[in-house]
């Protein structure tokens, strides 16, 4: 007996939960259940998390969480407890099996299997977001190399258990050399140690529209946490519907299963919605937890009750289904169906369906560190970037001189274009004129003296270069 926690969320949660469970229970899983509250009626006690502190408890102790989907209240300061809760859990995997079911369900794409690997934790999803002018916000990026380790090495040991033949990457490396950069860097090191396994790299605008076109190119994709975002939502479409698709967030301790679309309140308590995705969530946790036979058992039902035409209104078709159902109603056909194996979709085999042992991740050694300047992001509402230019080259920054302005990225001193548009945000780059260490007293020095000088530096970043190497980007036109 394994103990699980389970949630039943909002709108149609509760439904397509009692309809997996029965199905659960019929097909013999060997699981225990603690059910917790989260979602519209927690947020709504006042709690912005949408869970109570007990019953993280829970969730921490069963390790496995089988979660309905729920509705977040608009405004008033609520937070995503998806992003919550995998951030909290270290979820690092968003792992998303998208495959057609043609003929059964109407799709442009009959033969595609494509696994989403979504790194959970990081990129713009940290959330760190501030205003620093009149004119301009900003998000951080942040990507870590064992975020990038971890979820690269996760996709290839995924694609080795599965019997996948190969790993696609996708990243904008081309314009984001740091962040997305070090993600392909980790992948072309990490897919060193699986020879067998083909690799690829795609940007991901064109790789996008590839996987939309001729999804049947790809087998697993791994890419940073926003694109993964997107590119699992356009997957699970292009398989006829996003209603059909379960995931699963893995991490070193704990996991999370659920559907992948949303509590659907417009159809919520009419007895209608699809359970599939939710039941696709679970069979993903019955793998993970060692359940594969039983795991097998209701993924071979789910086929054959797709097969013999009975259909939700989601995906019911005059000329394809053969008979319109309702929740409950399709839970009953998949029970009548276990032990069946479907004869025109390819039944499933999970004899190597079992959670990932993945190495823990290893600290490297530190690399040497010089810092060679400063970029200080100044509030300034002129708009000739000379002005600006020769206020700054007054001031005393010891060693650190002004090498170049840009706004919004663009270099537009010296020699920029008179054409650049400019708003009131100055990245100024101070640079010592020898490449060594420069003494941090010298920033002291220059941002002191700005002050003095009524200059209003908003932010400040340091350059360094590791191993030698600069590690900083160049202005777009430098
Ligand atoms: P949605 O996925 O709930 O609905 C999109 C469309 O798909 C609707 O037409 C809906 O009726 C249909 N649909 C979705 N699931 C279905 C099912 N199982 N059977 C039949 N039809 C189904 O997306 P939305 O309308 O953008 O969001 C509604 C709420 O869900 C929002 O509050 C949103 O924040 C929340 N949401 C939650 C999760 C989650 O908890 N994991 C994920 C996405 C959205």
């Amino acid at each position: 007996m394994t103990r699980i926690t389970i949630a039943k969320g909002d709108g149609i949660g509760p439904e397509i939960m009692d309809a997996t469970l029965k199905i659960l229970k019929a097909a013999g899983a060997q699981i225990e259940i603690d059910e917790i509250e989260v979602g519209e009626k927690v947020y709504l006690s006042g709690i912005t998390s949408g869970i109570r502190n007990e019953s993280w408890d829970i969730i921490r102790n069963n390790k496995v969480f089988l979660k309905a989907p729920i509705t977040t209240p608009q405004g008033g300061g609520y937070k995503s407890l998806n992003v919550t809760t995998r951030k909290f859990l270290g979820l690092y995997a968003n792992v998303r099996p998208c495959m057609s079911l043609h003929p059964f369900v109407s799709t442009k794409h009959p033969k595609m299997d494509v696994v989403i690997v979504r790194e959970n934790e990081e990129d713009l999803y940290a959330g760190i977001e501030h205003q620093q002018t009149d004119e301009v916000v900003q998000c951080l990026k942040l990507i870590s190399r064992p975020g990038c380790e971890k979820i690269v090495r996760y996709a290839f040991e995924y694609a080795k258990q599965y019997g996948r033949k190969k790993v696609t990457c996708m990243t904008k490396d081309n314009i984001m050399k740091q962040t997305d950069g070090l993600f392909r860097e980790v992948f072309n090191d990490v897919a060193k140690d699986y020879p067998e396994i083909e690799n690829e790299h795609w940007i991901v605008d064109i790789g996008s529209a590839k996987l939309a076109d001729t999804p049947e190119d790809f087998e697993v994709i791994v890419t940073l946490n926003l694109y993964g975002d997107m590119i699992s939502d356009i997957a699970a479409q292009i398989t006829g519907s996003v209603g059909l698709a379960g995931s699963s967030n893995i991490g070193e301790e704990c996991a999370m299963f659920e559907a992948i679309h949303g509590s659907a309140p417009m159809i919520a308590g009419q007895g209608i919605a699809n359970p599939t995705g939710l039941l696709e969530g679970a069979i993903l946790m019955l793998n993970h937890i060692g359940q594969s036979s039983v795991a097998q058992k209701i993924k071979n039902a789910l086929l054959t009750t797709i097969e013999q035409g009975i259909h939700t209104a989601d995906i019911y078709k005059e000329n394809i289904s053969k008979k319109k159902v309702g929740t409950i109603e399709f839970a009953e056909a998949v029970i009548q169906n276990l032990g069946k194996l479907p004869s025109t979709l390819t039944p499933v085999d999970f004899k190597n369906g079992a959670a990932l042992v993945l190495p823990s991740y290893i600290k490297k050694p530190s690399k040497t560190k010089t810092l060679l300047g400063i970029d200080a992001f100044v509030h300034w509402n002129g708009i000739d970037p000379n002005e600006i230019a020769e206020r700054l080259q007054k001031l005393d920054g010891g060693l650190l001189q002004l090498k170049m302005i840009t706004n919004r990225g663009i270099k537009v001193w010296p020699e920029g274009f008179k054409e650049t548009f400019c708003t009131d945000h100055w990245r100024c780059r101070f640079q010592s004129e020898n490449q060594t260490d420069v003494p941090k007293e010298e920033i002291l020095k220059l941002l002191r003296s700005a002050m003095e000088n009524q200059i209003d530096i908003v932010k400040t970043e340091n350059l360094y270069a590791f191993e030698g190497k600069p590690a900083f980007s160049l202005g777009q036109g430098q």
